[in-house]
């Protein structure tokens, strides 16, 4: 594959000095749910396994809407490999990875993102890790890099100081990168800084964009975002879950469902998750509460489908090709209005 294949488009910059960028993330989950990947470890082993079903959701989300094909390394890195026995499959599954990632976008025109994220090694107060979480992040940078990427998506990172390290490695490679921190329970870094403050600092040392994503659904992130845009200059991102997080659980993590015996002390996270999923206009509506907010880099994490990235790109005004079938109830044979319907069926509608 050579640079002269790539047909001409915009990039990360361009589009965002446009307007909106719109990010499908959640990949783990949705595969999870559709039975090629495991929760517990979330290693995507897919990649290897069933390929043919990552570039199906690749090409879903685009189809829904999203602007990028994020390619699926979250989690293929050194230390989660090593956790589960596959560190031999390291360079194999981020190659292939980025090699599928890159296919849907040519033949979309989407903009390709690679990925690091947390890494689960870093610890603020041991130097070592820091060390060794470079050193993972710069191999997996470098791969993304050959894989001509647009642009790093860097994520989930709790802990401030290692979200700067894989600032640093990004913008050692030359790529744009966009920075995003996840927020627990307490609202601030893991080292108990200000998110805002976090984000200003990466965006100071050339975060082409900050924010946050994934742990929180759209009630309990949208909050945290009018500091975050006010610190900074540079676009803010914001991709929650999709979920019903409220003030008392504000995460996904923390999210309780006492109704179901099944559920492991309640905690409901992260297969028991479904009674919380937000509805197609929840989502719309954080998206358009962070767009007048003035957050420019939307999308969801964990948990969305491709009809709630839809739903977003349709809020703010997008028409993506799935849209052609949106939902349209005026021929529904009980609730619908078209006169050609049967005025029996729609007599009974409300004793269905
Ligand atoms: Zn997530």
């Amino acid at each position: 594959m050579t640079e002269a294949t790539r047909p001409p488009r915009q990039g990360l910059l361009e589009r965002l000095d446009a307007g909106l960028l719109l990010c499908a993330e959640g990949y783990l989950f949705e595969l999870e749910r559709r039975g090629y990947l495991q929760a517990g470890a979330f290693v995507p082993e897919v990649v290897l396994d069933h390929p043919e079903q990552v570039t199906a959701l690749h090409r879903d989300f685009v189809h829904a809407g999203s602007d990028v094909v994020e390619a699926l390394t979250y989690y293929a890195h050194r230390e989660k490999l090593r956790a589960v026995g596959k560190d031999g499959l390291l360079e194999e599954m981020n190659r292939q990875a980025l090699a599928m990632a890159r296919e849907v976008a040519e033949e979309s025109g989407a903009l390709l993102a690679g990925n690091v994220c947390n890494t689960n090694l870093y610890d603020p107060e041991n130097a070592e890790t820091h060390t060794a979480t470079r050193a993972m992040f710069e191999e997996q940078v470098a791969w993304a890099a050959e894989a001509d990427v647009d642009y790093v998506i860097g994520e989930t990172f709790r802990y401030a100081g290692e979200a700067e390290i894989a600032l640093e490695v990004i913008r050692a490679s030359g790529l744009p990168a966009v920075i995003t921190l996840a927020a627990g329970q307490q609202p601030q870094t893991r080292e108990g800084g200000s998110l805002a403050d976090s984000c200003r600092r990466l965006a100071d040392h050339g975060a082409a964009v900050v924010g946050l994503n994934c742990i929180r659904g759209p009630d309990t992130m949208l909050p945290l975002l009018p500091e975050i845009v006010d610190a900074v200059d540079v676009p803010v991102a914001a991709l929650p879950v999709p979920y019903r997080t409220r003030d008392q659980q504000p995460t996904f993590q923390s999210l309780r469902d006492s109704q179901d015996p099944a559920v492991s002390e309640g905690r409901a996270f992260p297969t028991a998750l479904d009674p919380f999923t937000c509805n197609r206009y929840e989502v719309a509506r954080f998206a358009t509460a962070a767009w007048d907010l003035g957050v420019r880099y939307l999308g969801l994490c964990c948990g969305a489908g491709p009809h709630h990235v839809r739903s977003m790109a349709e809020a703010l005004g997008r028409k993506p090709e799935a849209s052609r079938y949106s939902d349209d109830m005026s021929k529904h044979a009980f609730f619908g209005t078209d006169p050609g319907l049967q005025q029996h069926n729609r007599d009974y509608r409300d004793r269905l």
